[in-house]
């Protein structure tokens, strides 16, 4: 995720406060307040509004409730986990072309659409520290961990070479660095890699960095195996290399520094493949407006079974669906057009909203699927629907609590009424009331795809799980994934999609009814976290807007 890659891992880290700048400035009085309220009795049930789900989002969610097939999901997830998919590479591509296949086997209709890549199409076939020489102890490797091995790191001479390890405590400034020479060296430090790789190899002459750096929500201390996965900068003339080590790993280099010198022996074999950024797009055309749009994306980047194949493949999954259903006969075909995007996060959307600026004024809708495959059982991430700007996303609420992913700086400008959020709402509780599924939501954090189309002014929503303690590791194997949960997040999407995609006039009474359910239920909620004349005034606003936005089905 470029640098919103970044974020999202600076963003773990801050979640211990939870709570943005922003809100610091703009009301710390209610900070306060609610501070101590969520103290008190955190109410975090969700308003019953699957009881007013509109007649017509019934039919619909019954047809792809038994039309979606999680096994389509499931063997894409389980086809692109193993592979480290970065935008441009074999991994990406071939990743694309699973979907693409099966779209057009369908009679989807799929296409590629091209653009100028921002990364260099990383890809390596090997990775390997071994403790002494060239016959030594295997600490880390591709074979046994995946993707230890940084994102830009250049190629040693073949069958590798041998270096001095150096250990330079956090390795994050001059300090770490008195009295060692590392010229030539590989260093082994508990900062960030690529800071650690600044300081080290561009500043200090290095050959490469070991990261011993893991966060906490990854649980190292009960899991020696676990590593987060990262990147150094690209170099050409530099040509260096960097590895994240697991807990075990480094504890080991640690172990033999304790008795002396040591040399480690490392070999890369990796390729930089210049090739243009690819974006999938599939499309069910509408009938009438085929102008007007309902937008779904996964990202296809990122070498997690859950971040993000389980995506790619529940968005295939929920597109089979409703293509199969409008052949079938069970649905008419829609009046909009309903387009499916697998993409390099975020760039992809960027690149898809600027090359038909006029097109996305016509989007009505976005939703985003980024982790949307987690066993809840084994990961510890349940559902959320993190929901586009409303005025929870401004104001800290114990009624709305934020993932541990934490409150981002949003700007008011991005706070719209709109249907979107209770619809999306309505239709997973609906699936909840026949499954037990467990369905949350939390305030707009940003990161993913949704936040491109936030801000070019769409109403957009993300389906994802927080916290999963594999998230950005090796860990995030296809045995951490749940065909179900791929299952009923391809099931709800497909329904609002396809219900927004076909709504019309005789939909609006409809709608009204479930936002006026939604804000009444919304205003009760405010009084009993201690009304607050502006956060409620901000509410009537909101669904005042949701209400106006209703404008857009009078067709
Ligand atoms: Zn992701």
């Amino acid at each position: 995720m470029r640098t919103v890659r970044t974020v999202r891992t600076v963003r773990t880290v801050r979640t211990v406060l939870g709570v943005s700048t922003v809100l610091v400035q703009k009301c710390i009085g209610v900070l306060l307040i609610s501070a101590t309220l969520s103290a008190q009795a955190p109410t975090l049930h969700l308003p019953a509004l699957d009881r007013s789900l509109p007649g017509r989002v019934e039919a619909i969610y019954q047809g792809l409730a038994t039309g979606v097939d999680p096994v389509v999901a499931m063997e894409t997830a389980r086809m692109m986990a193993p592979l480290w998919r970065l935008a441009g590479n074999p991994a990406f591509e071939q990743s694309q072309q699973f979907i693409f296949d099966r779209l057009q086997a369908a009679g989807l209709a799929p296409r590629y659409e091209t653009f100028a890549n921002a990364g260099m199409g990383w890809e390596h076939r090997r990775g390997t520290v071994r403790l002494g020489g060239a016959e030594g102890e295997v600490l880390l490797s591709r074979e046994a961990h995946r993707v230890a091995l940084a994102i830009n790191s250049f190629s040693t001479p073949a069958g590798g070479a041998a270096f001095r390890l150096v250990d330079a405590g956090t390795g994050l400034g001059a300090a770490s660095y008195e009295g060692r020479d590392v010229t030539g060296a590989v260093v082994l430090a508990t900062g960030g890699l690529s800071p650690v790789w600044q300081q080290a190899v561009r500043a200090r002459g290095a050959a490469g960095v070991i990261s011993t750096e893991v966060a906490a929500y990854t649980r190292p201390g009960e899991t020696p195996d676990v590593l987060q996965w990262g990147s150094i900068p690209y170099d050409e003339s530099l040509r260096s290399f960097g590895f994240k080590a697991t807990p075990q790993a480094g504890r080991r280099l640690r172990e033999a520094l304790a008795n002396g010198a040591v040399t480690v022996h490392v070999e890369v074999d990796s390729t930089f493949h210049r090739r243009p950024n690819r974006t999938l797009v599939a499309e069910i055309p509408g009938a009438t407006r085929p102008g007007e749009r309902v937008v779904l994306a996964a990202h296809v980047q990122e070498p997690g079974a859950n971040d993000n194949a389980s995506g790619c493949g529940t968005l295939l999954a929920s597109a089979l669906a409703i293509h199969d259903a409008i052949r079938r006969g069970v649905f008419a075909p829609p009046a909009r057009t309903i387009t499916f995007l697998w993409v390099d996060e975020i760039r992809g959307s960027e690149q898809w909203v600027k090359a038909d600026p006029a097109r996305v004024t016509q989007v009505l809708a976005m939703l985003s699927l980024d982790m949307t495959g987690e066993d809840t059982a084994t990961t510890g991430g349940t559902f959320l629907i993190e929901k586009s700007p409303d005025p929870s996303a401004l104001w800290d609420r114990p009624s709305d609590p934020h993932s541990e992913w934490g409150a981002s700086k949003v700007d008011p400008a991005l706070v719209r009424g709109s249907f979107l959020n209770d619809l999306h709402l309505a239709v997973a509780l609906r699936r909840a009331r026949d499954t037990g599924w467990a369905v949350r939501t939390n305030p707009y954090e940003g990161g993913s795809d949704h936040t491109v189309f936030t801000r070019a002014g769409v109403p957009a929503l993300l389906n994802w799980h927080f916290t999963d303690r594999y998230y950005h590791t090796n860990l995030d194997t296809i045995d951490k994934t749940s065909p179900a949960e791929m299952q009923h997040v391809a099931i709800v999407v497909g329904t609002t999609a396809y219900y927004l995609a076909s709504a019309g006039g005789g939909d609006v009474a409809d709608l009204r009814r479930l936002l006026d359910a939604a804000r009444d239920a919304r205003l009760e909620t405010e009084k009993a976290n201690t009304a607050i004349p502006e956060i409620i005034e901000a509410w009537r606003k909101w669904y005042t807007e949701a209400v106006a936005s209703l404008g857009r089905f009078q067709i």
